[in-house]
């Protein structure tokens, strides 16, 4: 029998949305291409505690490590952002798509894995089915039925090491005077530092810019000798597609088919997640009680929107600065003291908080 929803896409927005239909009793099929899912495991994992708690998955067994902070670092200078309790957690990627998955087939979805959606499959399915396009950022769905674009992309390397990391602390790191160049150390595990970098798809290639990156003084210093455990380079969108749904059509768009990742880090999980249950919302409440299913791009806007505007506004403002300037910037905050303000009071996932609280507050406790 035909699902009254295909999900094409078997990573955590699609299993998210499919779970929140079977949840409401709409049936859900997801297929991905993937015979296992989420291998080869090319994405890091950090997660804001908060915005994990918002998904309501169990993530526990996913878990390989709690921060409390980072390390902003821009040319030779360093800003240290530490919150007196957990802020984030670090998961294992394959194992968190497999949760999902659990979770969406207890819930009575069902998952087809090995079977990749083209374009004639997907004219016989949305015959009769809703369409939630969960592809991923380079979206067949959104090609499919005529979705827009993504104007700006993020090509990403990264590796794993073994090293002793200890500090629960993530690095960033900002160099614009390497093709705008982000990079982050992030401690996976007590024993597994993982090293990565992004650099905008319009000027650079992800594996140059990490061999430039892990050469420069300070890391080679910190990898030295030790043993490369994995690497792999992917893609990030960091902007939103031109559409998000296609009403008439009945195609819904989530994750990194949407584009909806902040733009200052690439993290997609927690916007893109949270957009796949709200689309399973307006699906049911559609399905239900006849609303629109536009009101899934309402609900996304009202509580994503100023948001994603917010970080794509800083992400434009650092990367279209001088790195001597940012440099500048990040010692300026260290004697305001911006790191303890951010420490305190910031917010990895909403801006908008960490402004309304600077107003209400200013920069002393
Ligand atoms: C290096 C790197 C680091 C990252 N770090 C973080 C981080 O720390 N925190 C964070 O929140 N986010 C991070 N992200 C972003 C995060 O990985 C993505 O936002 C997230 O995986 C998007 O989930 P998704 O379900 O939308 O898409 P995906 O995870 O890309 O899943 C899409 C699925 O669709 C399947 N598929 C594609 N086309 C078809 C087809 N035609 N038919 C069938 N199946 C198909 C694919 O096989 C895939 O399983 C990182 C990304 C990268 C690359």
């Amino acid at each position: 029998m035909r699902s009254e929803v295909a999900v094409i896409g078997a990573g955590t927005a699609g299993l998210l949305a499919a779970k929140g239909l079977a949840k409401a009793g709409v049936s859900a099929t997801v297929y991905d291409q993937k015979h296992r899912l989420g291998y080869p495991a090319r994405a890091s994992g950090i997660l804001s505690i908060k915005g994990l708690e918002s998904l309501g998955i169990d993530y526990s067994r996913a878990l390989t490590n709690t921060l409390s902070g980072a390390r902003l670092h821009a040319a030779g200078s360093a800003i240290s952002i530490e919150s007196k309790k957990p802020i984030a957690h670090v998961l294992d990627r394959p194992e968190l798509n497999q949760l999902c998955r659990d979770e969406a087939e207890s819930a009575g979805a069902t998952v087809i894995t090995g079977q990749r959606i083209g374009g004639d499959m997907l004219s016989r399915i949305h015959d009769s089915s809703i369409i939630v396009g969960a592809d991923g950022a380079v979206s067949s769905v959104a090609r499919h039925f005529s979705m827009g674009s993504i104007q700006r992309y993020s090509l990403t390397y990264k590796a794993e090491y073994n090293i002793n990391a200890q500090d629960g602390m993530v690095d960033l790191f900002f160099d614009n005077s390497y093709k705008g160049l982000f990079a982050w150390l992030c401690p996976n595990s007590k024993d597994i530092l993982e090293v990565g970098v992004g650099v905008d798809s319009r000027h650079g290639n992800g594996k140059k810019a990490f061999e430039h990156f892990i050469k420069s003084k300070e890391i080679a210093g910190i990898i030295g000798d030790s043993k490369q455990l994995s690497e792999g380079a992917s893609t990030i969108p960091m902007s939103m597609r031109g559409s998000i749904i296609d009403e008439r059509n009945r195609v819904l768009l989530v994750g990194d088919a949407a584009g909806q990742v902040k733009a200052t880090t690439g993290g997609g999980i927690i916007f893109g997640g949270n957009a796949a249950l709200m689309a399973a919302k307006a699906i049911v409440m559609h399905l239900k009680e006849g609303k629109r299913l536009s009101d899934y791009e309402k609900m996304f806007t009202r509580k994503f929107g100023l948001e994603m505007a917010l970080h794509s506004m800083i992400s434009k403002a650092y990367s279209g600065a001088d790195a001597r300037l940012l440099g500048l910037g990040l010692r300026a905050m260290r004697v305001l003291g911006i790191g303890r303000f951010l420490g305190d009071y910031g917010d990895m996932d909403m801006p908008s908080l960490m402004i309304k609280r600077f107003f209400l507050r200013g920069l002393s406790n």
